[in-house]
């Protein structure tokens, strides 16, 4: 097994629902260690820098002003295969195609409001924590 590190977002639906501490729970309770973690709200520039590979897609416009539309929380996730063991307990993007049992079958909205994001790979999790955390931020 390979210690690593993914990055997380509750998204402003999950802060708007104070549903911080249920969605950590999940996160836990898959045997993930929260060693980071930041409530911001994000400004037009660090969401559109964030989801840059999203920038030709027509939701992007809409996934921005979600993600600037309230508070945040950013983590850094450690554990065991953290990259995919986080993409397995918070489901399929679009919550309808979620396994039972997921954070997003369990809390998501819909396909664009759907309460987590997790890294889709160790090099986009090293990228995506640099953008949000320095190094003495993140306390393992
Ligand atoms: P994931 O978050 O599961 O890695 P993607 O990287 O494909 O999914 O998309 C990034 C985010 O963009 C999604 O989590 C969701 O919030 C939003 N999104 C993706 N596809 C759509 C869509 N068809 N309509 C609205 N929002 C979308
Ligand atoms: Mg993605």
């Amino acid at each position: 097994m390979a210690l690593e590190r993914t990055f997380s977002i509750l998204k402003p639906d999950c802060t708007r629902r104070n549903l911080t501490g249920a969605v950590n729970a999940m996160i836990e309770a898959a045997g993930l260690r929260i060693v980071a973690q930041k409530r911001v709200h994000m400004t037009q520039a660090q969401a559109e820098t964030f989801y840059a590979v999203h920038s030709e897609r027509p939701f992007f416009g809409e996934l921005v002003e979600f993600m600037t539309s309230a508070p945040v929380v950013v983590q850094v996730l450690e554990g065991d295969n953290a990259v995919l063991a986080y993409r397995t307990v918070m489901g399929a993007t679009n919550p309808a195609n979620a396994d039972e049992g997921t954070i997003r079958k369990v809390h998501a909205v819909s396909m664009g409001e759907n309460t987590v994001h997790g890294s889709d790979s160790v090099e986009n999790a090293a990228i995506e924590i640099a953008q949000f955390f320095s190094g003495n931020e993140i306390v393992g």
